[in-house]
């Protein structure tokens, strides 16, 4: 949907942009080359660039590859998708609604999951639209509670907060006031890192799941970037290694 990071991609507009070079080591797939022309096929529409850009300047811009949900869900199932996702992180309920019911006749017997962040929602408004979206889909309703979306570069319990934090309100104002969502499945995301199973435990949420995307892609970098990566078996099994470390300090209880 447009207003999700993960269908846009960054654009330097030259005539504002006063060349300060801010933004290229801030890009974690280096998409910014000194030339200062994002290559847009590496841009994961992350915002970084965006955040260090001045303000006085602001010279990032976004274009959103948003699709047709109708058009390109079936196409999806038909290739052997099992379950969907949707980063719902719009203000608007009855867009958001549409395409919801869009995904679920897409996938009338899948699980989908609504991704929420609370940007443009206040807590109020978050379990209103959680609500409208189980009416929907009923049992197969998956929530991620997004912290903030794909801010999850550094490995420290600060980065994941807030990621923590919404799960902690879609629990306490859902999940333990009304029965009907006691076994609502929640995923925590976005500002997910291998602190996150742990403060989440130590802070008391429960959660079904963590998923994880920027600090993963970061500690798997240094091995895609090298040529030889999926022939290589031993620099294969050090990646493989290194994410499954990162799986198991989430799922393993240690003090903090
Ligand atoms: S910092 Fe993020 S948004 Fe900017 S070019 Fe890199 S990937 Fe794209
Ligand atoms: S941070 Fe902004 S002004 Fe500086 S180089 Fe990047 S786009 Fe240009």
């Amino acid at each position: 949907m447009p207003g999700d990071h993960h269908v846009r991609k960054a654009y330097i507009t030259s005539d504002k942009c006063i060349k300060c070079n801010l933004c290229i080591p801030t890009c974690p797939t280096d998409a910014i080359p000194k030339s200062l022309e994002i290559i847009s096929n590496l841009c994961i529409g992350c915002g970084n660039c965006e955040a260090v850009c001045p303000p006085a300047v602001s010279a990032i811009t976004y274009e959103h590859n948003s699709k047709e949900l109708a058009k390109i869900l079936p196409q999806c199932t038909a290739a052997g998708a099992e379950s969907i996702e949707l980063h719902a992180g719009v203000p608007d309920d009855n867009t958001t609604i549409n395409e919801w019911r869009i995904v679920s006749e897409c996938m009338p017997n899948g699980m989908i999951s609504m991704c929420l962040d609370r940007y443009h929602l206040s807590n109020v408004h978050l379990i209103e639209r959680i609500r409208l979206a189980k009416g929907i889909a009923g049992d197969r309703l998956i929530i991620q509670a997004d912290g903030i979306p794909m801010s999850g570069g550094t490995d420290d319990f600060n980065t994941t907060l807030q990621a923590i934090g919404i799960a902690d309100i879609i629990n306490k104002e859902l999940k333990v006031k009304d029965r009907w969502y006691g076994k609502l499945p929640i995923l925590i995301s976005g500002g997910t890192n291998s602190n996150t199973g742990n403060l989440a435990r130590q802070c008391g949420v429960k959660f079904s799941g963590i998923t994880i995307g920027t600090h993963a892609r970061s500690i798997i970098k240094p091995y895609m970037g090298r040529i030889d990566y999926f022939k290589n078996t031993p620099v294969l099994k050090e990646a493989i290694g290194k994410a499954n470390r990162l799986i198991s300090r989430n799922i393993t209880d240690t003090k903090l």
